[in-house]
């Protein structure tokens, strides 16, 4: 195989040297990893040589909490807290399967945003409706496979009655309806971990290593304390990532009152031994202090998903307590309905400037060195992938993004760290590497006909969206109640909002 050489560009390594700092490097890479960084290395036989000169180069960007399934929601909803949303995003009742062609398509669609914009690592908390089945997971791990990606993909799962996850709605709704959601299947602990088995001996590693499977029990209130001990001790065992959607909305901080006799979610998972340095907690908005010292105690993970936090009207993460108590945040987009969009970088802007806003305390307001960190270094190690993604160091696969920096958003090329997260969108990536292979080169995929597929997806869309109007009708029954569960835990006045269908609108009445 023959190397690659980059020469003269200004490279942010990310490691313990030269952190988010830009330095005059050289990189050569071969087999798939860095082999050499330095100044004036010298090309070897074979060797593609890479003009840097007026590049940046970057560690390529872990996107550390996302949801390939909202794919096909993007930019239909807004305006609801996360209970609501939920409804119409993954709605309770009435979902059938969807095909693993689509499946595909829809990873396909998902994955060459995100990897033109930059991201070369997903953590993709893959949750299907009604439930995912092999061929679904086989359907997604092919299309990162086949498109040149770094991926996490989970089996998620929710094994208690969705109605039973969240306070008081089950008093509130039809008793029909609930005997409706307490009726539908859940799986046991033993058959999703059986299930985990089989999908970590098919998945797990493939590509190269590019491809690995995780587990994700969906929450600690969603699924029985036997399932969350069982993953946890699981992923050890494959030394894979356990993601949990932690404390996203106060809704959830009232949740932890209600089923576990006034402990906090995050004290219940540590209680039970479900907490671990393998573990990622999705959001971790509304925590204790001494949640936060047991979250770095375990030297678990939290990704910060500060656009989806934003839309849903979910809160604020509590970046600089999370800092100062030595935790390590990645950096997430969260679904494609969330936060309508895979591009990690608006996610790194976001995070820079959310911070400054809550506290007066200037000393503590995000930096560009921290938001950097959690976008590469920090979100890797989310991801179990430390030791062989996140910075530009010898011996770590050379997964990288180019930037042209004499377009309009770098100029007039101040420092450059900071035209990176504050001025820059991703149109100035002319280049991003995976294991050493261009899979965008100036705006295109190298890897697959991304033309055939998105005709292909553009073909299938009609028929995607009329199963979507559907769905939104059948689970229209259960927002009056969703309503009345969001405004009591929220403090607000009761009344009930009620979601007006094909006006997509929310209407505010009094009872
Ligand atoms: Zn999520």
């Amino acid at each position: 195989m023959t190397g690659t050489l980059i020469r003269g560009a200004q490279v942010i390594t990310m490691d313990a040297a030269t952190g988010s700092t830009p330095v005059s490097r050289d990189i050569r890479i071969d087999g798939g990893v860095f082999t050499e960084i330095g100044t004036d290395l010298p090309a070897q036989v074979g060797d593609e040589v890479i003009d840097g000169t007026g590049m940046l180069v970057t560690p390529g960007f872990v996107n550390a909490h996302t949801h390939s399934w909202e794919y096909l929601y993007k930019g239909r909803y807004d305006n609801m807290p996360l209970e609501l949303w939920m409804l119409y995003a993954y709605p309770i009742l009435g979902g059938t399967p969807t095909s693993p062609d689509i499946v595909r398509l829809r990873t396909l669609m998902f994955a060459m945003e995100s990897m033109k914009n930059g991201v070369t690592t997903l953590v993709d908390d893959v949750l299907e409706t009604p439930g995912q089945d092999l061929d679904q997971l086989a359907a997604v791990a092919g299309a990162y496979e086949s498109i040149g990606i770094r991926a996490n993909v989970s089996g998620h799962v929710i094994n208690r009655p969705f109605v039973d996850t969240l306070p008081f709605v089950a008093d509130w709704l039809p008793d029909d309806l609930v005997r409706q959601v307490r009726a539908q299947p859940v799986l046991s602990a033993d058959e999703y971990l059986d299930y985990s088995r089989t999908a970590f001996e098919r998945h797990h590693g493939a590509a190269g290593g590019r491809v690995r499977y995780m587990l994700a029990p969906s929450g600690p209130q969603r699924c029985t304390d036997d399932l969350l001990v069982g993953a946890t001790e699981l992923a050890a065992e494959y030394d894979a990532e356990v993601h949990i959607h932690v404390l996203e909305t106060k809704t959830q901080a009232v949740t932890g009152d209600e089923l576990y006799g006034g402990q906090t979610l995050v004290e219940h998972l540590d209680g039970i031994g479900a907490m671990s340095e393998r573990t990622t907690f999705a959001h971790g908005i509304w925590v204790t202090d001494e949640d936060i010292e047991r979250i770095a105690r375990r030297g678990t993970s939290v990704s910060h998903n500060a656009i989806s936090n934003l839309k849903l009207g979910s809160g604020v993460l509590p970046w600089r307590r999370y800092h100062d108590a030595g935790v390590n945040l990645g950096l997430g987009t969260d679904g494609c309905s969330s936060s309508d969009t895979p591009r990690l970088m608006e996610v790194m802007k976001t995070a820079a400037l959310l911070h400054k806003v809550t506290e007066p305390d200037l000393t503590r307001w995000s930096t560009v060195d921290e938001v950097l960190r959690a976008a590469t270094i920090g979100g890797a190690r989310s991801a179990v992938l430390d030791g062989s993604v996140g910075s530009i160091e010898v011996g770590k696969r050379a997964d990288l993004v180019m930037f042209d920096t004499e377009t309009l958003a770098f100029l007039p090329t101040n420092r450059l760290e900071n035209h990176l997260v504050y001025s820059e969108n991703g149109s100035s990536i002319v280049r991003v590497m995976v294991d050493g292979v261009t899979t965008v080169l100036d705006g295109r995929l190298t890897l697959i006909d991304e033309d055939a597929v998105i005709a292909s997806f553009r073909a299938e869309m009609p028929g995607i969206r009329e199963e979507q109007d559907r769905l939104d009708r059948v689970n229209d029954a259960f927002a009056p109640a969703f309503s009345r569960m969001y405004e009591q835990a929220s403090g607000m006045p009761t009344a009930v909002n009620r979601w007006t269908g094909d006006e997509r609108t929310w209407v505010h009445q009094p009872v």
